[in-house]
C-alpha cells in the first residue's frame, strides 16, 4: 500500500511556487496578492483561512486577511467585493465558506470577478473548466489531479466513484477525471445521499473518492481490493484532548488502508493540497496566464 502524502508534495510544490516568486522579485516585479475574506467565528473556518495566510508567507506572497463579523450584512459583503474585483494591487481573493445563514452564498460568489476567482467557484471558471478549457479550476479537485499524477497513476480506462456530489468537490472531480485529458479518461458515476446500496458502486471502484462529511463512513468491505481510495472529508470528532477534538475522514483508514494500493491519510492527505494549488491560481492570476473570455 503506498500512501498519498498530500503534505510532502505540497511541500514539493509550494518550494516550485516560492522559486517562480523568488524570480519575479529579482526581476523587480510584485508578488503575488491573495486577499481571504473571513465572516463570522466558525472555528474550522478560521483555521483553513489561517492556513491559507500561513502558505502564502511560505511562498513568499503578500497576503490579507480581512475579517468581518457575524453580523455583516449580505450588502456590505457584495460592497466589499466589488471594491476587490477592481483593487489592482490583488490578484486573487477568496471568500471562506460556510457564510452565515444570513447571506446568500451563490449571491456573493456571483459578484466575485472570474479573474480573480482563484476558488474556481465562479460559474464562468467552472463553465470553462466543464468545457476543457482554461480557467481556475477549483483547488480540491486540482489537488486531487496533482495527486494522481505526482504519484504517477494513470487514471486512464479506470473505473471511477465519486461519493458526494457537491459543487466544490464531488461534481467537478467528476467532471476533470471524465474528461479527455492526460489526467482523465476515467469512467465516471457520482453518487448523492439518494443513492441506494452505494457499495454496489463503491466496490466496483478502480478509484474510489469519498467528499461527504460522514466520518469513517467507508469500510473495507465497500472497497475493492487494490483500489486507489482518496478521502476528502474532514470533520472535527470531539474527543477528551485539550484542543477538545480531532480531525476524521470520511474512510475508515485502518480498516480500509491494507486493502488498497493506494491511498490519503488525513489529516496530511487532500487538505494541503487544497490550500497549495489556491496558491498556485493565484500565481497564475499574478502572471495572468489564464484568459477567462
Ligand atoms: P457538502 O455537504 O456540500 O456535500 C456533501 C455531499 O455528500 C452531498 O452531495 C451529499 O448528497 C453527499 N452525501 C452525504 N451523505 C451521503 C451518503 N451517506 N451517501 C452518499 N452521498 C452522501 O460537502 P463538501 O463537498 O463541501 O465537503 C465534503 C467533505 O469534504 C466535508 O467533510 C468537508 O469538510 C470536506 N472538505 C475537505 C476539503 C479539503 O481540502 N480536504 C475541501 C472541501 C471540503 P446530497 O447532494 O444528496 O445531499
Amino acid at each position: 500500500m503506498q500512501l498519498l502524502d498530500g503534505l510532502a508534495l505540497s511541500k514539493t510544490i509550494k518550494a516550485e511556487i516560492r522559486n517562480d516568486v523568488d524570480e519575479m522579485i529579482k526581476q523587480g516585479e510584485r508578488p503575488p496578492h491573495l486577499v481571504a475574506v473571513l465572516v463570522g467565528n466558525d472555528g474550522a473556518s478560521q483555521t483553513y483561512v489561517n492556513n491559507k495566510i500561513k502558505s502564502c508567507r511560505e511562498c513568499g506572497f503578500e497576503s490579507t486577511l480581512i475579517k468581518k463579523d457575524h453580523a455583516t450584512t449580505e450588502d456590505e459583503l457584495i460592497r466589499l467585493i466589488k471594491r476587490l474585483n477592481v483593487d489592482d494591487s490583488v490578484d486573487g481573493f477568496i471568500v471562506q465558506l460556510p457564510l452565515p445563514k444570513h447571506i446568500d452564498a451563490n449571491k456573493v460568489l456571483l459578484t466575485i470577478n472570474p479573474e480573480k476567482d482563484v476558488d474556481g467557484f465562479t460559474p464562468q471558471n467552472f463553465g470553462l473548466m466543464a468545457l476543457g478549457l482554461p480557467s481556475y479550476k477549483p483547488a480540491t479537485p486540482y489537488g486531487i489531479l496533482k495527486l494522481i499524477q505526482r504519484n504517477n497513476i494513470d487514471p486512464t480506462g479506470k473505473r471511477c466513484v465519486v461519493v458526494g456530489r457537491s459543487n466544490i468537490v464531488g461534481k467537478p472531480i467528476g467532471i476533470m477525471l471524465g474528461q479527455n485529458k492526460s489526467i482523465g479518461n476515467c469512467t465516471v458515476t457520482i453518487l448523492n445521499s439518494h443513492t441506494q446500496n452505494i457499495e454496489k458502486y463503491t466496490r466496483e471502484a478502480d478509484i474510489l473518492i469519498v467528499a461527504i462529511g460522514q466520518p469513517k463512513m467507508i469500510k473495507a468491505d465497500m472497497v475493492k481490493e487494490g483500489a486507489i481510495v482518496i478521502d476528502v472529508g474532514i470533520t472535527r470528532v470531539s474527543d477528551d484532548s485539550t484542543k477538545g477534538y480531532h480531525l476524521e475522514g470520511d474512510v475508515d483508514f485502518e480498516d480500509v488502508a491494507p486493502k488498497t494500493s493506494s491511498i490519503t491519510p488525513v489529516p496530511g492527505g487532500v487538505g494541503p493540497m487544497t490550500v497549495t494549488m489556491l496558491l498556485y491560481n493565484t500565481l497564475l492570476a499574478r502572471k495572468k496566464v489564464v484568459q477567462i473570455v
